[in-house]
């Protein structure tokens, strides 16, 4: 026995053994997604067989290139992702994530009390069984590295095998240009790796120092409110102030909103987050963001967040979640309605003459919709309770996601209430960051790609707008967007200054 152990296995079968290993150990959850996305005809099955095979052929030439060249090294770097693997995989089976940039933006965001409900018991099978053990046998194992000649004849058909079955999924462009940034969020251990890569690269894009806008000018003296509003994956279709046939919308049909069409320029939460604060579309500048611009020129601001992805924050009164729960013990975390805990009380303390208050929501974010509001707000039903959006009833996740609506629909009331009953003049502006799929065209949730080729259910979001005291006159606009918000709020604060855009207002 032990003799067998200590005859060294070619290089060429032991990068294949550790391939093979890879693809069947951490690559069910790949497989299952490309299956639910191809027809079950021969081309799908081209496709699903050429994803495995490039799974199996790409691991294996990185491996064995690794393992050549830099052996104990190779051999230590593979034992990393190895386990780093069955640390993803656990994620992705447990929390039906993809492993895409935002989402590990989202796992290196999680604050401790979120990640230590991580620390069960069943990631550490994950890490041993699938990890640590097969590390034993990479170790262990003798190896024959080989000539020099035999890396070039390796890495030569690899390429060449990459190539076929390029060649063979010719037609598959389009399928492969819409799938790709989901499919290869599940390829391992290259999707983390890359994407934790971009999610630092963008972390340092976007913390750069901001460029400040032109010193601003606060024209009268009037005490005035305005709230806005950030809606988290909140659809126009299925408000019914937009004409959806369910009546999602029953407290705000009686407050005499106004409302907008409009259009989301970006469809994760992060960049929509940001044009939403945004004067203009900077692409990946950071510019002064508008609540740090306006407590620079002597507006008070107070921000709620119980979201996550804004741009940098110069504002003293701001409170995330856990600030939130801390300062509400005894109000339901679980919900948005911790954001009016105090909230009244704070805008009446206020003493500068304008306040702007951000509240960023997260009401209507998936998988998980029907977690999203408080039982008395489950008027449809039966509600969809998996996690698996594609394997969930459409009717259910339908009343899961309306059910959310209609909890936004009372949290705006509630906040009309709020602004009705406080001696400043007020408005409030409510937006979305931008839309939803719920499985038009087999697509679900957002964020998956561009703006620009998203669908439209990502892309149309409500723009809600009231005020209370002396109103202001507001235009008719066919169309407006996120960059309409920061010169409104200047607008309606009496704030001007170079960068003030008139267009861009939705007052007269
Ligand atoms: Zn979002």
């Amino acid at each position: 026995m032990e003799r067998i152990k200590n005859i060294p296995i070619k290089l060429t079968l032991f990068a294949f053994i550790l391939s093979l290993y890879t693809l069947i150990a951490f690559h069910k959850p790949l497989l299952d997604l490309v299956l639910e996305c191809v027809e079950r005809d021969l081309n799908g099955w081209i496709i699903v067989g050429s994803i495995a095979l490039l799974t199996l052929v790409v691991n294996f030439m990185v491996y064995y290139l690794l393992l050549y060249l830099c052996r104990l090294v190779g051999k230590i770097v593979i034992a990393l992702t190895l386990i780093a693997n069955a640390t993803a995989l656990y994620f992705v089976n447990t929390y039906e994530v993809l492993l895409t940039r935002d989402m590990m933006g989202n796992l290196f965001n999680t604050n401790v009390s979120e990640a230590s409900g991580f620390l069960s018991f069943t990631p550490i099978i994950y890490v041993v069984l699938l990890g640590i053990l097969p590390c034993i046998y990479l170790f262990k194992r003798k190896v024959e590295y080989g000539s020099l000649k035999r890396l070039f004849a390796n890495v030569g058909v690899s390429i060449v095998a990459i190539a076929i079955i390029g060649v063979a999924n010719m037609g598959n462009i389009l399928w492969i240009d819409h799938n790709a940034p989901r499919v290869g969020s599940l390829f391992m251990p290259w999707s983390y790796i890359a994407n934790t890569v971009r999610h630092f690269h963008h972390q340092a894009m976007i913390n750069r120092e901001e460029i400040p806008l032109p010193d601003a000018e606060i024209i009268d003296e009037e005490p005035k409110v305005c709230v806005l509003v950030i809606g988290e994956s909140a659809r126009r279709a299925n408000f019914s102030l937009y004409g959806y046939e369910r009546d999602t919308n029953p407290l705000l049909r009686g407050d005499s909103v106004k409302i907008y069409n409009a259009v989301a320029s970006a469809t994760s939460t992060t960049m929509a987050v940001k044009a939403i604060l945004d004067h203009k579309p900077t692409g990946n500048k950071l510019y002064e963001i508008l609540p740090n611009y306006l407590e620079r020129n002597g507006v008070e601001v107070i921000w709620r967040s119980t979201n996550w992805g804004e741009p940098p924050l110069h504002v003293a009164n701001r409170s995330n979640l856990a600030a939130l729960r801390e300062r509400y013990p005894d109000a339901d975390a679980r919900y948005d309605g911790i954001l009016l805990e105090g909230l009244k009380e704070e805008i009446e303390s206020a003493t500068a003459d304008k306040l702007l208050v951000v509240l960023h929501t997260s009401t209507s974010h998936g998988p998980t919709y029907n977690k999203k509001y408080p039982e008395a707000f489950e008027r449809y039903v039966p509600v969809c309770t998996t996690v698996e959006m594609s394997k969930a009833d459409h009717k259910e996740l339908i009343n899961a996601y309306d059910n959310t609506i209609l909890y936004t629909d009372y949290l705006l009331h509630s906040i009309i209430e709020i602004l009705g009953s406080v001696e400043r003049n007020s408005a409030m502006i409510y937006i979305s960051d931008h839309g939803e799929s719920l499985g038009e065209g087999n697509i679900y949730m957002h964020g998956m790609v561009s703006a620009s080729m998203a669908p439209r259910e990502q892309l149309d979001i409500p723009f809600i707008v009231w005020q209370n005291g002396d109103n202001r006159e507001v235009k008719e606009l066919e169309e407006v967007g996120h960059y309409h918000v920061f010169h409104s709020v200047m607008d309606y604060l009496d704030i001007r200054s170079d960068i003030y855009d008139e267009e861009k207002s939705i007052f007269n």
